[in-house]
């Protein structure tokens, strides 16, 4: 074990540090919290799956050091996307269940239909998964595209599965679904907008079938979270009361009314909050009556998603958390439908939900590797400072710097606030000095070298009184370290830049060891944009995270959690950073994991040809110049084959930094 410097981790007492164990760590990184009984420690202080194995109730367990390993051995290297297969299938399992247990309880005298959003994670082998583990539930989908729709038809082979069709629709789209209708397929096109009503009758009775139609209304609930200005009328999304009347009218007018049976609504996505949940379930039931009474059959509730993801772990109504679990959740929604439609004598419909993040967030991980650490810590000092500085008379060392190198050495308890406030002033004369030309880069380096070492040692002093002073509570943060991690959060984690999203972010291994430095987490991209610097830490969001001493000679991988929804696809090409290498893996039953599916990620050539270059041809130009090269005599033949060679292997290399 490494004995900590405790003036390093200013929330971490000695006696603290030295006992370190793996529950410590289990507690500081709140991996019970957020990891669902998905993750966890073992004994060893490595971050463990407890995968969900079909008709046995013991998880096995599997570290993810070794999967790393695993991968390495297969020439998959950091960064990469593992997906655990297992984790997928209990989701949805979960959910359906879930929904069966509340029926049952309530006497709701219909089923439930999960699908899934492809948008949420379109990636075939997801999609894959949640058809053929989902057939048993029925699991369905909900396409917003003409592309979605195809996979759709072409992945479910259930037709007691339910396909929903939102978004905009042109009569190309709308072709496809009623084809799917005659082959028997349930597939409901929501209307979005009145004005796509009359191109749905006019295909319906060229190709002779009656459509299943859905209508989107869109509620006035307005929910909590960070979609809270899109809810509500602010919606985007959705017909209004008005324009229900008019698709009512139009589908009676072509004697289309009987083909109305779904009402859809889409609250919002990550709802943190149960009572906004029950409130646009109300309303929706109130639309479904309405409907009912202008004469459509309906039979299908669509509730949409928003089943939210406790990001945090903290179980609170904040953006990235909830304050509901799952049975919750569902007991909920079919109970305020059941009183919902109560007066109404409605038969209760068929209920369906559109869980996204709920059904894929944990079933992906980000890993990645720790390239180099950029510590805030002060150098040492030379050993003859003392007598250059403050001893000899005739030391030619500005005064400024006479005085900080004095602050430093008669830092106490008693004057911390007041040695802090003089280190900054001493330093600051010293760097004005360096810019009117007084003294030289050397002077300025010691001199914030000093100033750092008093920093550090407040900061240390800081951790130990009882009250802080409010101009010293943000030091543990401006003496934060940068770890520099090989991935690109623009590619592989686009909402922590997008909306603050907050991801469990925490070390794999070492987890036995208490760790001493405090770091902010900077990507491979050079845009100041790319860092991760807000992590929910013992329950509260900090803006660093507790990490382990880094040295060049081992590897410290890290882990970013519950990515699994939405980061997959909303990734972008930043300075050519392309996808990432991905696993899957699916633990078996006698302990054992197998690599059931491999990607390599985007090689260079792979990206640059997403923005239109062609690799041949920069190949071609390349070998123009290294022969021209050789014509001139500064290179040989031969080295131009070298050189060549090394160029073609970068076009074929990984995008990301590659460990030799
Ligand atoms: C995005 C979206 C969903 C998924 O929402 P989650 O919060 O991820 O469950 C469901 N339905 C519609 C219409 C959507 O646009």
């Amino acid at each position: 074990m490494i004995k900590p410097d405790a003036s390093t981790q200013p929330n971490l007492t000695e006696a603290e540090a030295t006992t370190w164990s793996v529950e410590d760590s289990a507690k500081l990184y709140g991996v019970r919290d957020w990891g669902a009984g998905y993750f966890d420690l073992n004994d060893k202080g490595e971050v463990v799956v407890k995968a969900p194995i079909a008709g046995q109730s013991e998880r096995v367990h599997v570290a993810i050091p070794e999967v790393i390993e695993g991968m390495r051995e297969r020439g998959l290297e950091m960064p990469a996307i593992l997906r655990i297969e297992n984790l997928l299938d209990d989701r949805i399992k979960s959910l359906n269940e879930a929904f069966a247990r509340a029926i049952a309880r309530t006497k709701y005298q219909n089923h439930y239909r999960g699908v899934f959003p492809i948008k949420v994670n379109q990636q075939a082998h997801v999609i894959d998964e949640i058809a053929s583990f989902g057939r048993d539930y029925h699991h369905g989908l909900e396409a917003g595209s003409k592309a979605e729709l195809i996979i759709a038809l072409a992945k479910l082979e259930d037709n007691d599965s339910v396909i929903v069709c939102n978004g905009y629709k042109d009569s190309e789209f709308i072709e496809l679904g009623l084809n799917a209708r005659k082959l028997g397929i349930k597939v409901f096109f929501v209307v979005e907008t009145p004005t796509e009503v009359p191109v749905i009758i006019e295909r319906a009775r060229a190709l002779k079938v009656d459509p299943l139609i859905g209508v989107r209304i869109r509620t006035s609930t307005k929910v909590d979270g960070h979609w809270a200005g899109d809810s509500g009328d602010q919606s985007i999304f959705g017909v209004s009361s008005g324009g229900l009347m008019k698709v009512i009218d139009t589908l009676k007018d072509a004697d289309m009314l009987h083909c109305l049976q779904l009402l859809h609504c889409h609250i919002g996505s990550q709802i943190p909050n149960i009572r906004n949940i029950r409130m646009g379930v109300m309303e929706a039931c109130r639309y479904y009556t309405g409907l009912l009474e202008a004469g459509a059959p309906m039979g299908y509730l669509d509730l949409g998603g928003g089943l939210a993801v406790d990001y945090e772990g903290t179980r609170t109504n904040s953006t990235h958390s909830m304050n509901y679990q799952l049975d919750e959740y569902c007991v909920n929604v079919v109970e305020t439908v059941i009183d919902s439609l109560r007066s109404s004598g409605a038969a209760h419909p068929v209920l369906i939900t559109e869980s996204g993040r709920a059904t894929v967030s944990y079933a992906s991980v980000l890993l990645f590797n720790i390239l180099d650490v950029r510590d805030h810590r002060p150098s040492p000092l030379p050993d003859n400072l003392q007598d250059t500085l403050s001893f000899k008379a005739d030391s030619d060392a500005p005064d400024a710097l006479k005085n900080l190198w004095w602050v430093a050495q008669n830092l106490s308890l008693d004057n911390f606030q007041e040695s802090y406030n003089d280190a900054i002033y001493y330093r600051d004369a010293l760097r004005e000095d360096f810019l009117r030309g007084q003294v030289g880069l050397p002077i300025r380096a010691l001199a914030d070298n000093i100033a750092l070492e008093v920093f550090d040692k407040v900061a240390a002093i800081c951790a130990k009184v009882e009250r802080v002073p409010e101009e010293l509570k943000h030091l543990p943060e401006l003496l934060s370290d940068t770890y520099y991690g090989n991935f690109s959060l623009f590619q592989s984690l686009p909402d922590m830049w997008a909306i603050d999203q907050i991801l469990p972010v925490m070390p794999v291994h070492r987890l036995t060891e208490a760790p001493t430095r405090n770091a902010v987490i900077a990507d491979i991209t050079c845009d100041c944009d790319g860092k991760i610097d807000h992590f929910s830490i013992n329950g509260s969001i900090q803006k660093t995270l507790p990490m382990h001493e880094f040295d060049h000679e081992s590897d410290y991988h890290l882990g970013v959690f519950l990515v699994g929804a939405y980061q997959e696809t909303l990734g972008d090409l930043h300075n050519l950073f392309g996808d990432t290498n991905v696993v899957s893996i699916s633990v078996k039953a006698d302990g054992t994991f197998e690599f059931a599916k491999e990607m390599h990620g985007d090689s260079i050539s792979d990206v640059l040809s997403y923005v239109e270059y062609d690799p041949k041809a920069l190949a071609e130009q390349f070998r123009r110049r290294a022969e021209k090269a050789v014509k001139n005599g500064t290179i040989s033949a031969i080295e131009r084959r070298e050189i060549m060679s090394a160029f073609y292997e970068s076009l074929d290399g990984y995008t990301y930094y590659e460990q030799d």
